[in-house]
């Protein structure tokens, strides 16, 4: 029941109709019990500022921040975690009496799941497809656990460009990126451990499109991780499976990134088989 005394959270993003986010927080505040309700808010770009004035004014709680204002919102912020800094995106804020304090919870919910199978990033290496938004979370998540990467992108300067800033960093882990002209049949695909797409190649509709040439067989020894949540299994990923690869889709992600942002609004544990079968009951209905 909403009355006086409910707490509102909410997703910015523009636009915000396709998300999983309402669903997936409201089923979790009515199984803790919690006088909580998760808004999706439209937010025109070019608002962003009067949005963030408004999250205290009205006083929300906090929200998640999707595409394309996790980096407008930052300079409107109070305070930015060193991570979501590092990162260059905010995806999580806080109001903290009064305050907007930024966090990134992407990298979190990532390498939560990538280690929930038993995968020990930490002296390994990984090869990441993509150079956006996503990329940056999943790159430095993995570089801080110790873990190598290489970043393929089809644009080749956006991937030199994340390689350098992580480089500035003080990272566990080397950052390289593919050079120019250089294709994935290119690479010494065995040097490997992990595949990690971050591109949206393969996603609902167009889901007989794949990041992976079709005749490039995987190393069985890899996990291939695809961020990619609709479907549940991408073409990459049926792909890797049929040659003997591990695989992991991205709605375990999407979930964790989300119960890490539940525990920072409402301090309580977040139930997290109850956000992961809410997302996957709510896909299933949409196909
Ligand atoms: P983004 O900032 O727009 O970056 C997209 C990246 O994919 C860019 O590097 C882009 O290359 C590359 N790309 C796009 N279309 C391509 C194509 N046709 N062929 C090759 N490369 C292509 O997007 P994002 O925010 O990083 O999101 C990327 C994906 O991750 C989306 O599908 C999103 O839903 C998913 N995601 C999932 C989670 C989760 O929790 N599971 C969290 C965040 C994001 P260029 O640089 O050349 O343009």
């Amino acid at each position: 029941m909403i009355d006086g005394h409910t707490q509102l959270v909410g997703l910015i993003g523009w636009p915000v109709e396709h998300t999983l986010s309402p669903t997936m927080h409201n089923a979790a505040f009515d199984a803790l019990g919690l006088n909580y309700r998760y808004l999706p808010l439209p937010v025109e770009p070019g608002r962003v500022e009067a949005a963030m004035r408004g999250l205290p004014a009205l006083g929300f709680r906090g929200a998640n921040v999707t595409v394309p204002h996790k980096q407008a919102v930052m300079p409107h912020l109070e305070e930015i975690t060193d991570s979501a800094q590092a990162i260059g995106a905010v995806n999580t804020i806080v109001v903290q009496d009064g305050r907007l304090v930024g966090h990134n919870t992407d990298g979190h919910g990532f390498l939560a799941t990538l280690r929930k199978p038993g995968f020990k990033p930490a002296g390994k290496r990984a090869l990441v497809l993509g150079a956006g938004g996503a990329a940056r979370a999943v790159v430095y998540a993995l570089a801080q656990a110790n873990c190598t990467v290489a970043i393929h992108n089809r644009t080749v300067q956006r991937a030199a460009k994340l390689a350098h800033d992580m480089q500035d960093m003080d990272l566990c882990a080397p950052v390289t990126w593919t050079p120019i002209n250089t294709q994935i049949t290119d690479l010494n695909l065995d040097q490997f451990d992990l595949l990690v797409n971050t591109t949206p190649v393969g996603m609902w509709p167009h889901t007989d499109n794949a990041p992976w040439p079709k005749n490039l067989s995987f190393p069985s020894h890899w996990i291939v991780f695809d961020l990619v949540y609709n479907p549940p299994e991408t073409r990459l990923l049926r792909h890797a499976r049929e040659l003997g690869a591990r695989t992991i889709g991205g709605l375990g992600m999407l979930v964790r990134q989300g119960a890490r942002a539940f525990e920072m609004w409402t301090g309580e544990k977040a139930p997290v088989e109850i956000m992961r079968s809410t997302c996957e009951q709510t896909l299933k209905d949409k196909i």
